[in-house]
């Protein structure tokens, strides 16, 4: 159940996504200074610095230019992995970078495109009765949250000797068809703003995990007491900024007042860059709430994928490279 006795064999899948220049930085003259020049490469081209030690280039599974859409980012990168979980595997997607790099932007759409290619899964195999079961949470200054719910109460965690760790009270809906899929997210996305005056803030600082449960079994066992269910997760985590998980900027410098580190995202590196490594010893899940949570659905048999945004703006080099960097320590 919690950890597979399998080991880590399996490698997280790293995928990196580079956004086009908004509007603000078109109109404050940024230069895009990244660029996706094939597939798999991604290259660094400061006009201002050329002959110097740039470019340089980097080369992960596959990188996504700004001009691609989230379906194909979808099909590409992340569909497998979400649609395991019909099969009882449990998997967590993640969208990792700074603010404003697009990882809400990448993670809606990607939730969406899963739910329906579920759906349509059950739908094409009525042999089997299916469940969906939709749950939400927030997890803000190391607080968890209920998305669906109207309360404000901070949801306990509790480590259960049978079902790993259980977030107590937490809502879930066992999902009804589109319309209710869609409703759900709209009252997830007005609970996370509750009392809440500054979003952005609030936003690059939180993190949020929308689940969805699947359970199914074979109806000609339905009610026969035959223990054929297949039950398992997949976790769409939307990360706080990546900003959040470095205390010292690559130039040695403190980072300003009110830009703490985020214990969930220091320690989540810390185990995603364990398990790449396929390291069998300690892996310190505890240390934080989100990892805590995510524990069944990271390493063991549970499969993986990271989608690393990337703003492509001049200004953003520092943590442009950051993220990188973090990739090349995930893959
Ligand atoms: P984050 O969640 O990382 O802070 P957002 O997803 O909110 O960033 O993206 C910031 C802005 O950039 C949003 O207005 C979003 O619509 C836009 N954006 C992000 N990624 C893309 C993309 N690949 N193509 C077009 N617009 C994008
Ligand atoms: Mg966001």
């Amino acid at each position: 159940k919690m950890n597979g006795v399998s080991g880590c064999e399996e490698k997280i899948l790293v995928l990196l996504r580079l956004r086009p220049l908004n509007e603000k930085e078109i109109s404050a003259n940024e230069s895009a200074d990244w660029e996706c020049i094939n597939d798999t490469t991604i290259l660094y081209r400061n006009t201002l610095r050329e002959g110097s030690t740039f470019p340089s280039a980097y080369t992960f599974d596959r990188v996504f230019r700004g001009d691609c859409e989230t379906r194909q980012v979808y099909e590409e990168g992340a569909r497998e992995i979400a649609l395991s979980v019909v099969g009882g595997i449990n998997s967590s997607i993640f969208a990792y970078g700074q603010t404003s790099s697009g990882k809400t932007y990448t993670m809606v759409g990607i939730t969406e495109f899963a739910v329906a290619d579920i759906f349509d899964y059950a739908k094409r195999h009525e042999e089997r009765a299916f469940a969906l079961k939709f749950s939400a949470i927030e997890i803000y200054n190391e607080i968890v949250r209920d998305l669906l719910s109207t309360d404000n109460t901070p949801l306990r965690l509790r480590d259960d000797p049978e079902r790993g760790p259980v977030l107590e009270k937490l809502t879930e809906e066992t999902l009804q068809d589109w319309g209710h899929f869609q409703e759900l997210l709209s009252f997830c996305e007005a609970q996370r703003q509750v009392g809440e005056t500054y979003l952005n803030e609030k936003s690059s600082r939180s993190h949020q995990i929308i689940r969805l449960t699947i359970e199914s079994s074979a109806r000609e066992f339905l009610g026969k007491g035959n223990s054929t269910t297949l039950s398992a997760s997949v976790n769409f985590v939307d990360l706080a900024g990546s900003e959040r998980a470095s205390q010292v900027s690559s130039a040695g410098v403190r980072l300003k007042e009110g830009c703490h580190i985020n214990r969930s995202l220091l320690t989540l590196s810390t185990v995603i860059r364990k398990l790449s490594k396929g390291r069998q010893g300690h892996i310190n899940y505890r240390d934080s709430k989100l990892t805590r949570i995510l524990q069944p659905c990271l390493g063991g048999n549970a499969r993986t994928a990271i989608i690393c945004t990337l703003s492509p703006a001049r200004s953003h080099v520092e943590q442009t490279r950051n993220t990188l960097l973090f990739a090349c320590c995930a893959k």
